[in-house]
């Protein structure tokens, strides 16, 4: 089932759900694109056509992060789990190595897809990694990229740009890359590559892991600050429009 939050349809599926989802895209045929939605995104995407536009011809949408899963509660139509970027490439990966997709891991600054792809190696013998690359390229490289991950022939491309550029890049060369689909997952490979320490299970488990984000990654405050704004918007459109 989709639910509607703020003109934005995300999928309300628990983290198993949206793998066999996945497993079921690949198993189609046809190229595909799974977004994880977090609500710095959704706020933007309320004044840029383009990243709108993106959101709806997605695949798949995830809700990425406990603002989102808090907004659609709001909006009377909760969703199971949050489920995150991270969170779904290890369970993506776990599969992978169980069913036998390739996959390719493109973005991240230089060295760390590749150190992220040593430790998945070590962490599901058998998984088949069909390449990777760092995402710190110069404007008019993109269709050399897209050619080479085409030759590799991944089933599942994980592409770590941030939001929203990773959104946009997998719009415009999908196709290109010949992968049977593909998944932004923002700064995934710098946690897998051991370069970033997650917050720990407890926190996690407090749903507080965007508190601990923000404290060691001051730099994030910026970003954040659409947070309140985008939590107004929430509760004008689903509270007090009522009124
Ligand atoms: N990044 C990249 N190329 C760029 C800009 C960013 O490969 O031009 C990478 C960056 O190194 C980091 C990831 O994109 O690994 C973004 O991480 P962030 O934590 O900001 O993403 P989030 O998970 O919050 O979307």
């Amino acid at each position: 089932m989709r639910v509607n939050l703020l003109d934005i349809k995300i999928d309300a599926l628990s983290m198993e759900e949206t793998v066999e989802r996945v497993a079921g895209l690949i198993r189609n045929n046809r190229p595909f694109r799974v977004m994880t939605l977090n609500p710095e995104y959704l706020y933007q995407a309320r004044s840029d056509r383009e990243l709108l536009d993106l959101a709806r011809r997605a695949d798949l949408v995830t809700a990425d992060g406990e603002g989102i899963v808090w907004a659609c509660r709001v909006a009377g139509c909760p969703v199971p789990e949050r489920v995150t970027g991270i969170d779904l490439m290890l369970k993506l990966l776990e599969r992978a190595s169980l069913s036998g997709w390739s996959v390719y891991l493109f973005g991240a600054a230089p060295g760390v897809a590749i150190a992220a792809a040593e430790r998945i190696c070590q962490e599901y013998p058998g998984l088949r990694i069909a390449g990777s690359q760092h995402g710190y390229f110069q404007a008019g490289e993109e269709s050399r990229i897209a050619q080479e991950i085409k030759e590799t022939r991944p089933d599942l491309l994980f592409v770590a740009l941030g939001a929203p550029k990773q959104e946009i890049w997998i719009d415009r060369y999908l196709e290109k890359t010949g992968a049977g689909g593909a998944i932004g997952v923002g700064g995934s490979f710098d946690v897998l590559a051991g370069r970033v320490r997650r917050a720990p299970r407890w926190v996690r488990r407090l749903r507080l892991e965007w508190l601990a984000r923000l404290l060691r990654q001051p730099s994030r405050w910026r970003r954040q600050m659409i947070l309140p704004l985008f939590a107004w918007t929430v509760l004008k459109e689903y509270k007090l429009k009522r009124f």
